[in-house]
């Protein structure tokens, strides 16, 4: 059988944070200072994802370097009292065929929450606005796993938001992720910087501590959300992730150097591949049962920082 190949480690990829945010909002820095200092870091594109303002520009763009048209969108529940909110994040995508898309510096009310029903109306109105629709930090956000499965239409959620663990502790998703997974529910990870400020250039920053790569055709808006909707990336704060296939019954992985890779399902248990002397790992490779509602990749290096893999399901590799 034909190997189902979920990432070419001979193919390019490009890598991008998609959250982040300027003066046009909450942060320090003003747009042109955030751009310059990604595109200097070597990333291959970005969001300016402020707050309830939609960034729709090519101004910044050059060859080898785009901005995603994009904005995060908040409601605010009883986050006072309890911490509860949604961050909501929308990106442009062009196939939704919008016939009322945002406009560039175009702002968007919050609206009163009245219940979980607030949250998919807003969810289907970003849709509807033509955006790509991604669940952010639902840890920081105190949102409930259960609620997040009663909620449609959204294709991600964010499994690492780097400013929200740097200072408080509650950057994984990872937890909401499994849970959705393993209720059948087929959604892709993100991981993010959210940086608002602070330091650029020292050791631990809120800055290039998260970010996604992204096997596209070209680089261009379009080709980053269709390959994002097909889950044709990883989400990483290390490692890297070259090749993920399935092939004669097993999902192998192909990485950066590493102290352990593990393979998740569900129902069932795991494995995970090492070398007792802790020497680097570079790939693995886990036995496939079409009972397993999904399988995902976590490579962890010898500091404890992950690369995961999206989730692949056994519709796909038994096609
Ligand atoms: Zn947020
Ligand atoms: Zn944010």
């Amino acid at each position: 059988m034909k190997p189902y190949v979920y990432l070419d480690g001979g193919k390019r990829k490009y890598k991008g944070n998609i959250h982040t945010h300027s003066t046009r909002s909450d942060g320090q820095y003003e747009p042109e200072t955030v751009i310059r200092a990604y595109k200097d870091k070597g990333y291959d594109f970005m969001c300016l994802s402020d707050h309830e303002i939609y960034w729709k520009s090519d101004s910044f763009d050059e060859e080898g370097f785009i901005l995603l048209s994009g904005y995060e969108m908040a409601c605010e529940m009883s986050w006072r009292e309890t911490g509860q909110q949604y961050h909501i994040h929308g990106l442009l995508d062009e196939t939704l065929g919008s016939s009322i898309p945002f406009e560039h510096d175009e702002e968007h009310a919050k609206p009163d929450y009245a219940g979980l029903d607030t949250i998919q109306a807003l969810i289907d109105e970003m849709r509807e606005k033509g955006n790509l629709v991604i669940m952010n930090h639902p840890t920081w956000s105190r949102n409930k796993p259960e609620d997040l499965l009663q909620l449609q239409h959204y294709a991600a959620i964010e499994i690492y938001n780097h400013q929200s663990e740097l200072y408080e502790a509650v950057g994984y998703g990872v937890r909401h992720w499994d849970y959705l997974l393993s209720h059948g529910r087929k959604v892709f990870g993100i991981a993010a910087d959210d940086a608002h400020g602070g330091a650029m250039d020292t050791a631990i920053s809120e800055f290039f501590g998260g970010w996604i790569s992204v096997e596209a055709n070209r680089l261009n808006q379009q080709e980053i959300i269709n390959a994002m909707k097909e889950g044709r990336y990883y989400s990483s704060n290390g490692p890297e992730i070259y090749d993920l296939r399935v092939e004669d019954g097993y999902l192998k992985v192909e990485c950066s150097p590493v102290k352990f890779i593990k393979f998740i399902t569900h129902p069932f248990n795991g494995r995970t591949v090492y070398n007792q002397d802790a020497s680097p790992v570079q790939s693995g490779q886990f036995l496939l049962d079409s009972h397993m509602m999904y399988v995902r990749v976590e490579c962890v290096d010898h500091e404890g920082n992950v690369a995961w893999s999206n989730p692949v399901f056994p519709d796909e590799w038994k096609r």
